[in-house]
């Protein structure tokens, strides 16, 4: 389909209609009577995947209906895999393209439950300690809840046996697959796209199912969207806990960076990142690198400078290591679900007042500023939930992040499927 045969798509929504209201997204565009034009999974691609904008949060792959979007092994990127019906759902969930996503940087008081959050410097007790990336608060935290059988799992993260450094994602339902599972991987997972198959692997129910998913906080923006206006009944999603995050990598860049350095991925076990400096280490701990992080500027997510969320504020519980002092995890308490969470794993952790709360505001400050500066639509925390394909097509043509043609590989698919 070309883009001059493409169907009529929705008028932006009205700035009026409530937040976080429930049913589905396009019902809410209240001005329009026809119904909504279609999307297709093609348009995504172009105006976001190949525009090089993609933060590789799933989102896509969870909100598909019809499980037409799969994911690229070779490229780690959503790609179609069988007929698109244009029902425009990747595109409503999508927070580079349609998902208006600081509107969901606010809980509401009813999601919320808590009137403040509470922030804590917190480490684990015991072996979590030592897994983990910082205090292990996150391992702590989950393999509590488990045991204490308030939850059946956590999607988490692992290092691929066959691809080192890129991030798969894992079920973890033990303390011993928590331990294994410990410490940042500084790539996207895609796990929210995965959590049915991951459950099937286990033979899990996602209709008895209660997990975790831990995240960067634009995978928990899309699994927040995705609650809201999704009423799935099987969502096994119980607990959302957000890495803070100022980016993320593209994985064979950041290999092919670190080998620029003389740095063998192979031979790197962990990669930390603590005020500006970028350090990779070995199994033994001796540093392999060790350099300011803005030398990694290109291995980054392009799509990350348009993000302004580091703290993960639509998480139960959002965790990092900024305003805390080395070996403890900077914790920050956001919902009663959160709280209640927080309060049946007491027993794994220690928790104190943080140090320096001031860094962490900076930070926040510091990443909302970058995303305003860099994204070519506004940046508008009041406005319509949804970016219809013509206002996103509006801001972005002309700029250098405008949608690219499709890779000449995939027309064949996209003239077959959409
Ligand atoms: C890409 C990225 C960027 C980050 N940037 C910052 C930053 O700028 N400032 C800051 O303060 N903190 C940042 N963090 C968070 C920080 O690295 C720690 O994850 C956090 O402090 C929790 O530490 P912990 O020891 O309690 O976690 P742990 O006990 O190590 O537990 C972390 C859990 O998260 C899972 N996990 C790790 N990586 C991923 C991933 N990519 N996707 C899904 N799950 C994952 C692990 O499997 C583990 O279960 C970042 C994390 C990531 C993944
Ligand atoms: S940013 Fe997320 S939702 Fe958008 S195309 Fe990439 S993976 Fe899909
Ligand atoms: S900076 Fe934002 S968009 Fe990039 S990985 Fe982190 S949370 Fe996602």
């Amino acid at each position: 389909m070309s883009a001059d045969n493409r169907p009529s798509v929705p008028e932006p929504r009205s700035r009026s209609e409530p937040k976080g209201v429930g049913g589905d997204p396009r019902e809410l565009n209240d001005d329009v009577t026809e119904p909504p034009g279609k999307i297709w999974f093609r348009d995504l691609d172009e105006t976001v995947i190949e525009a090089d904008r993609c933060i590789q949060c799933a989102s896509c792959v969870a909100a598909c209906p019809s499980d037409s979007i799969g994911i690229d092994e070779e490229e780690h990127r959503p790609t179609l895999v069988k007929m698109c019906t244009g029902c425009s759902r990747c595109w409503d969930f999508c927070p580079r393209s349609g998902l208006r996503y600081e509107r969901h940087l606010e809980l509401t008081a009813e999601e919320r439950g808590l009137a403040e959050p509470a922030t804590y410097a917190a480490r684990a007790n015991g072996d979590a300690a030592a897994a983990g990336q910082d205090g292990g608060a996150v391992t702590a935290l989950l393999a509590e809840l488990i045991e204490a059988s308030e939850l059946d799992g956590a999607v988490v993260a692992r290092e691929s046996e066959e691809d080192p450094l890129r991030g798969e994602p894992f079920l973890a339902t033990s303390r011993e697959d928590l331990l294994e599972a410990g410490g940042s991987i500084y790539s996207q997972t895609m796990g929210l796209g995965q959590i049915d198959d991951l459950l099937a692997d286990d033979g899990l129910d996602p209709a008895e199912a209660d997990l975790a998913l831990v995240g960067t906080p634009c995978v928990i923006q899309g699994a927040t969207a995705l609650d809201r206006y999704d009423h799935e009944p099987a969502d096994p999603i119980a607990l959302t806990v957000a890495l803070m995050c100022t980016r993320s990598f593209e994985h064979r860049r950041l290999v092919s960076r670190l080998e620029s350095f003389d740095v063998d991925s192979e031979r790197v076990d962990k990669i930390d990142i603590t005020d500006g400096t970028l350090y990779a280490s070995d199994a033994d701990g001796t540093t392999l690198l060790e350099t300011d992080v803005d030398a990694f500027d290109a291995a980054g997510l392009r799509g990350c400078a348009e993000c302004a969320d580091f703290v993960g504020a639509a998480a139960d519980i959002s965790a990092g290591n900024v305003g805390t002092a080395g070996g403890e995890t900077t914790v920050v308490v956001r919902t009663e679900t959160g709280r209640a969470a927080w309060t049946a794993a007491a027993n794994g952790l220690e928790a104190t007042a943080i140090d320096r709360p001031g860094t962490l505001e900076h930070l926040a400050d510091w990443n909302r500023r970058r995303a305003e500066s860099t994204l070519p639509r506004e940046y508008d925390p009041e406005g319509s939930v949804g970016i219809s394909y013509e206002e996103h097509r509006e801001a972005y043509d002309g700029t250098d992040r405008e949608p690219k043609p499709l890779n000449p590989a995939r027309v064949h698919q996209y003239e077959e499927w959409c």
